[in-house]
């Protein structure tokens, strides 16, 4: 079996409202996806996470090393890429390039060998696993506390038993919200905070401190990811639960996390941080030093799907008898995309969403779809 095609999207759609965080505004989303043929006629899917028309450079860089080659062997595939990206980018947007390759990799071996993405990736410990609903962003709004009451009065409705929100807003600002939103769901509901690494340290001590009484989940991102120090220490200033990583790459980045006893909680991003076959790597790290993963998820049903294979597979730490569920990210912004790309549509049922059993990573990708949202490209 060889690799014949690699062909590159990016997809465009101009939102309806902005929304913005702690860093940035969103008036459009715009998604890296990835198609590898083979000349035994199957296809792989992929996505990256990032600026997408740097991602598409990318993997149009590594491309030619992918050509003729056997795609089951997707580790050797892998180490390949690394090589040849590691003298300019041990960091960053290369490492989503090498990532969306490695989904769409695996994608193929799954519907060549005729099993689930996260079986050949060594077994399912769990069936399903529980989506918390990310959204609750900030807007142009005259009444943004409102605003968001109402959105997580929606998710509650919807049947999520977790809801993560956006702070980082100003200290003060924040607090007013999560108190808002907090007595809004009720105390039967988890409730994460992401500040987008908003804040210093003594910021961050500030809110975590002032929210403690609203039973927070996490707190996500909290102060700069280029200050490990300052992860580690926030953690002996607050009782709240630190989660952090979507902005770390491949195993040695997430090894600095881990090695400064960082976080509670891992986020590592599968079409950022190296892929499939490097995620499964660093949950190894994880795991010997008993930190929890719940990866971060952004995007269309590609990621979606390879986060629910990967979680499927994370070893239960510590093993137990009745293990707690565990979370996927399940992002609830506007994005026209990730709504029609993909096949079957995503169902929570009673707030859970199944592994899928189906070949590959469990999904159809329309193409027609990718035609209607095909962007021009920026560089
Ligand atoms: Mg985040």
């Amino acid at each position: 079996m060889k690799i014949t095609k690699v062909e590159t999207f990016v997809l465009s759609n101009q939102l309806k409202e902005t929304f913005f965080f702690s860093q940035w505004a969103y008036s459009e989303r715009r998604i890296f996806i990835v198609k590898i043929t083979t000349d035994e006629g199957v296809v792989g899917w992929g996505e990256g996470y990032g600026p997408a028309d740097m991602i598409k450079a990318g993997v149009n860089m590594v491309t030619p090393l992918l050509i003729g080659e056997n795609p089951l062997e997707n580790e050797t595939l892998w180490f390949k890429m690394y090589r040849k990206t590691l003298d300019f980018a041990r960091r960053g947007v290369l490492a989503a390039s090498i990532s969306a390759i490695d989904v769409a990799l695996w994608d193929i071996k799954g519907k060549t060998l005729n099993q689930p993405v996260s079986v050949l990736m060594g077994g399912q410990h769990r069936k399903r696993v529980v989506p918390y609903a990310t959204g609750l962003y900030f807007s142009e709004s005259d009444d943004l506390r409102s605003k968001l009451v109402a959105e997580a009065k929606t998710y509650v409705k919807q049947g999520f038993k977790a809801i993560k929100m956006k702070v980082g807003l100003s200290v003060s600002k924040d607090i007013g919200m999560v108190k808002a939103v907090r007595e809004a769901i009720g105390n039967d509901i988890n409730l994460m905070i992401d500040s987008n690494h908003a804040y210093s340290l003594r910021e961050a001590t500030e809110l975590a401190r002032a929210v403690e009484q609203y039973n927070i989940g996490w707190f996500e991102e909290p102060v700069s990811p280029e200050y490990y120090h300052h992860y580690s220490a926030l953690r002996t200033k607050t009782t709240i639960p630190i989660a952090g990583g979507e902005c770390e790459y491949l195993r040695y980045g997430f090894q600095t996390l881990l090695e400064n006893d960082c976080v509670d909680i891992l986020q590592v991003d599968i079409c950022g941080a190296g892929g499939l076959s490097e995620a499964k790597r660093i949950s190894t790290l994880a795991n010997t030093r008993g930190v929890e993963i719940v990866p971060h998820v952004w995007g269309t049903g590609i990621a979606f799907h390879a986060a629910l294979h990967f979680i499927a597979n994370l070893e239960p730490i510590p093993g137990r008898l009745h293990p707690p569920d565990m979370y996927i990210e399940y992002d609830r912004t506007e994005n026209d995309i990730r709504e029609s790309l993909t096949s079957p549509s995503i169902e929570m049922k009673n707030g859970y969403i199944d592994v899928p059993h189906t070949p590959g990573l469990g999904i159809e990708v329309d193409e027609e779809v990718i035609r209607n949202f095909s962007a021009e490209i920026l560089i």
